[in-house]
């Protein structure tokens, strides 16, 4: 790697260090930057001008803090499943994103970006969603701080995931579909894009994960890092110590992920670990395994490892994952993977189904099948009995017991 895209930092003796977080040009490594049409610039240009300041407020911190421990329910337990750390000879913690409100760890991103919409004085929130997920934490703080709430959604999506599409309209959101294209998530961020350009002074466009133009992807990142911060102190009440050996994750656009390394990224003693959506298999036309796979382009607004084709069209991803099922990765986890600071696999629907079996059936939690291909990296590695392995359990089963029946035949 050329020695100018380094992002260096000092350490306390003064040793020059790779650091992992984001450059002051919205850069991790090679990765990251804005690349918008003009027409958004004075959007994002507001944002990236605003939001480290009014994170930075004292009355953000404690609206923000006060929601996440009476609204979402935080801290999320750090859970020790006894008998999947004696089936796999390691020490295993579960970071229970599974039981925030709203079943995953979209809505720790949501709150944060509703206060920051706020602040800046928008009272219209625009979002674009793929299986639901994401619109219906957006919906969720529209309805919360009684905000005007649109949401895109490719048409045939909408016909997919009809029970998210009741709730987004149960809360009180307006769903558009989007029409143009394969009718499906990028479609749907397109028409977000195309809305956020016509109305620039009152809305604000909520991205539900580490990925668009900078700041999207700190600013989310900073909100999930309380995923982190809790592993520290949690860890440090049960194990003695706040630095697990490992931390894993899955990752679609990487926000769970990040909110979980967020804390341990500069300390090389952790290993970070990434598993990403196999599919049918890695090489098999149908997978969603965008850093193996993937080359460097610019999606949604960011310079990135995409899945293309030689001339540089996105390639339709899949998963039996909706929510892994995305054909880019956030720029911090292009840049943890071109350095070699995270390591990578992937896991097929086959793994991650039986992992989130084996999960149901051995602690009696129904994972997310998003959060099942992190599980599943016990296919993949070996850990050593003393080792310390915190995982990510980014959601709960409930939205995917139709794809666990179809799949199990139960
Ligand atoms: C949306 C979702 C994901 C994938 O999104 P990231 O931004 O990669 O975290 C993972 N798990 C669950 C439960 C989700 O809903």
């Amino acid at each position: 790697m050329p020695h100018h895209v380094k992002n260096v930092i000092r350490n306390d003796d003064n040793k020059t260090i790779m650091s992992y977080k984001i450059n002051e040009k919205g850069y991790y490594g090679e990765f990251g930057g804005a690349y918008i049409p003009e027409m958004l610039y004075p959007n994002v240009e507001e944002l990236r001008q605003n939001y480290l300041k009014i994170m930075a407020e004292p009355s953000f911190k404690e609206e923000f803090n006060q929601l996440l421990k009476d609204y979402v329910g935080r801290p999320s337990p750090l859970y020790f499943a006894k008998r999947l750390s004696e089936k796999y000879n390691t020490k295993v913690y579960l970071k229970r994103e599974d039981l925030n409100h709203t079943g995953a760890h979209k809505i720790n991103n949501t709150i944060g970006q509703i206060l920051m919409a706020k602040r800046l004085g928008k009272n219209r929130i625009i979002a674009e969603t793929g299986a639901g997920q994401h619109g219906v934490a957006t919906a969720t703080v529209c309805a919360l701080t009684g905000i005007e709430c649109v949401v895109y959604m490719g048409e045939i999506d909408i016909a997919r995931q009809a029970p998210n599409v009741a709730r987004m309209k149960m809360l009180g959101a307006k769903v558009v579909p989007a029409l143009s294209g394969s009718r499906t998530l990028k479609d749907a961020t397109n028409e977000a894009i195309r809305d956020w350009i016509n109305n620039p002074i009152d809305t604000h466009y909520i991205i539900g994960s580490a990925i668009g133009p900078h700041p999207y992807p700190d600013m989310v990142t900073q909100f999930q890092s309380i995923i982190s911060e809790e592993i520290k102190w949690q860890l440090k009440e049960k194990e003695g110590k706040e630095n697990p050996d490992y931390v894993v994750a899955c990752i679609g656009g990487g926000s769970n992920a990040a909110g979980t390394y967020h804390h341990f990224l500069d300390n090389e003693d952790v290993g970070i670990i990434a598993v990403e959506a196999a599919g049918k298999g890695i090489h098999s036309g149908e997978s969603a395994a965008t850093s193996v796979l993937g080359k460097e382009g610019i999606i949604h607004g960011c310079k990135t490892l995409l899945m293309q084709t030689n001339d540089g069209q996105i390639t339709e991803p899949y998963s039996i994952s909706a929510g892994l099922d995305y054909p880019g990765v956030g720029p911090l986890h292009s840049h943890l993977y071109k350095t070699g600071r995270g390591e990578f696999y992937s896991a097929t629907d086959d793994e991650a189904m039986n992992s989130g079996l084996e999960l149901t059936q051995l602690e009696g939690i129904i994972p997310a099948i998003e959060s099942s291909h992190a599980l599943a990296i016990f296919k993949h590695k070996t850990f050593k009995p003393n080792d310390v392995v915190v995982i990510s359990l980014s959601g709960r089963g409930d939205k995917d017991l139709q794809n666990y029946i179809d799949y199990f035949k139960l």
